[in-house]
């Protein structure tokens, strides 16, 4: 690889999840690559997307999880949870629903993953604020009963996607190191 015997002092598993269509391979593609899909079906099959980076004088290899078509309630095997240190609970703020979902989806993570798992919301497609079905304070008042971090972002305009995953990376570094 391109690596050139870079010394790695740790690896952050980030698992996705959320409602199928929300946006989660288009969050990864924007963060691990800088890209973004109209047509995410491309993306379908991939596991997951490491990038390197570093925080604090130390090199850290965030290794994100992406479900690739298992996002039915129940369908996410434990094994995807496993060894997870961060996780990132994705709606589209133009689907109620998939706000409404989150409660369930945060349910499923906190019966398979580690209790110190750091948890961040997020609210994409911030882009379409004129289709907005999920106001600000709502998300903001379900992250703060829950301890979450919470963040709203467009994969397709690049808004806040390098901040949300640096802020959860850097939150889960404080607490490991
Ligand atoms: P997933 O099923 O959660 O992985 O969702 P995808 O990443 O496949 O995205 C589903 C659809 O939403 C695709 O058509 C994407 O192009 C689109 N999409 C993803 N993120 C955004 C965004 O931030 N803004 C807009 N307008 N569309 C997005
Ligand atoms: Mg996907």
């Amino acid at each position: 690889g391109g690596d050139f015997n870079q010394k790695i002092d740790y690896v952050f598993k980030v698992v996705l999840i959320g409602d199928s269509a929300v946006g989660k391979s288009q969050l990864l593609a924007r963060f691990s690559r800088n890209q973004f899909s109209l047509d995410s079906k491309a993306t379908i099959g991939v596991e997951f997307q490491t990038k390197t980076l570093v925080i604090d004088n130390k090199t850290v290899k965030a290794q994100i999880w992406d479900t690739a078509g298992q996002e039915r309630y129940r369908a996410v095997t434990s094994a995807y949870y496993r060894g997870a240190v961060g996780a990132m609970l994705v709606y589209d703020m133009t689907k109620r629903q998939s706000f409404d979902n989150m409660a369930r989806w945060l349910e499923e993570l906190r019966g398979h993953a580690d209790k110190n798992i750091v948890v961040m919301l997020i609210g994409n497609k911030c882009d379409l604020g004129s289709l907005r079905a999920v106001p600000t304070e709502d998300a903001q008042e379900f992250a703060q009963r829950e301890n979450l971090f919470f963040m709203e972002t467009s994969a397709l305009e690049s808004t806040n996607v390098e901040t949300a995953f640096l802020t959860i990376l850097t939150e889960i570094y404080r607490i490991i190191s």
